[in-house]
């Protein structure tokens, strides 16, 4: 931390002169400071979309996205607790792109031609192109990790496995609402110039990430998103170009709510499951859940099984011992579930792991 005068207010104030940009906490200035001259540089394009939510409504929120995804609706006050509720205004580059992409490819015929025919003549060559605008959000922060979810906010609305972190603003701040919206107003037309009061009590975090970083990121996300889209029109893709055109870059904040909620179910499970705890995430423009962990995956389902089956071929194995020896057979029949169930759950884990984004740590100098 380094003590600095503001450029406009001229107040000292603490700053961590790492971040690449730096907000007055007097009169919400933005600046920019250069370590080598320690020449200050007010940044003037900097937003805010206001928060409007609170804990209590965001408690009601997820305890409604709970309900709906439960199929006895009423147990979920019984069954759900909700453990923690925080805020967070994180930075992002908004970058305004236009995306026009070419591509070409080979698709399959419908009705097959004469068998003898040479190779390939199952295929035609089809080409084509498209345009799209985006307001792509780029982080500011420099680890994507530091809080729940911030890796894959982008769900399109076509079938691809999203690789990238960064996401359309105006799609994902429309999505997920359990309330109509308050406003027709989309959360990037109803910013404001940044200043502290517009978070309305959340912490506003820091920006590490210069602009042009971002705008690197920004051409690559959508470039991999334009080439999964490309991929969706062919069965081999042959030629892929895209241009990126910028149209502007603003700095934004976006206020997200964080939910952290545990399931103790009413039932025998309850003996077998050990509650763990799941996280929600909400923005706070329109309240819509941006994304959620289910209260039991697959996985710990498994798990269960794999209890269940082992405590009971203990017993069978007791009785066989005791009273007849075909209780053996059965007993035997509930190993062999009970390790399949624990392969299955063990793999899953590994491969789950696997697919969690690798954070490249670069030591700060
Ligand atoms: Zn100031």
């Amino acid at each position: 931390m380094y003590e600095l005068a503001c450029p406009a207010c001229n107040s000292p104030s603490q700053y961590d002169i790492s971040d690449y940009l730096l907000m007055c906490p007097f009169c919400s200035a933005t600046f920019r400071l250069d370590k080598e001259s320690g020449q200050k540089e007010i940044f003037n394009d900097h937003y805010i979309i206001a928060n409007t939510s609170n804990p209590v409504q965001v408690k009601s929120l997820v305890l409604e996205w709970l309900a709906r995804l439960n199929h006895k609706p009423n147990a979920t006050a019984k069954e759900y607790f909700i453990t923690n509720i925080s805020g967070l205004s994180r930075p992002y580059w908004v970058v305004s792109l236009e995306v026009y992409t070419v591509w070409k490819g080979l698709v399959q015929r419908q009705h097959r031609v004469r068998l003898d025919s040479y190779p390939g003549t199952d295929y035609l060559i089809e080409h084509g192109q498209f345009k799209r605008n985006y307001r792509w959000a780029i982080s500011g922060r420099n680890n994507i990790c530091e809080s729940w979810g911030m890796t894959r906010l982008h769900e399109p609305k076509e079938p691809i496995e999203v690789a990238w972190d960064g996401f359309p603003l105006d799609s994902t701040f429309s999505r997920g609402q359990l309330q109509e919206p308050k406003t027709e107003k989309s959360a990037y037309d109803s910013r404001e110039f940044f200043e502290f009061k517009f978070s309305n009590g959340l912490a506003i975090i820091g920006v590490q990430v210069d602009e042009d970083e971002a705008l690197r990121r920004a051409r690559l996300h959508v470039e991999q998103y334009h080439l999964e889209l490309s991929k969706l029109n062919v069965d081999y893709l042959t030629d892929f170009r895209t241009e990126v055109e910028v149209a502007g870059v603003q700095l934004v904040h976006l206020p997200f709510w964080y939910a952290t909620y545990v399931y103790r179910p009413r039932t025998i499970l309850r003996h077998f499951y050990r509650p763990k705890e799941k996280n929600v995430i909400l923005e706070g423009y329109n309240n819509g859940v941006l994304a959620g962990e289910l209260p039991i995956r697959h996985k710990d389902k498994l798990w269960v099984n794999a209890l269940i089956c082992g405590a009971a071929s203990v017993i069978l194995f007791l009785l066989g011992l005791a009273w007849h020896s075909a209780f053996f057979v059965v007993a035997l029949f509930g190993v062999i579930v009970t390790a399949a169930s624990a392969y299955v759950a063990l793999t899953r884990a590994a491969e789950a792991n696997e697919q969690a984004p690798v954070v490249e740590r670069t030591a700060q100098a």
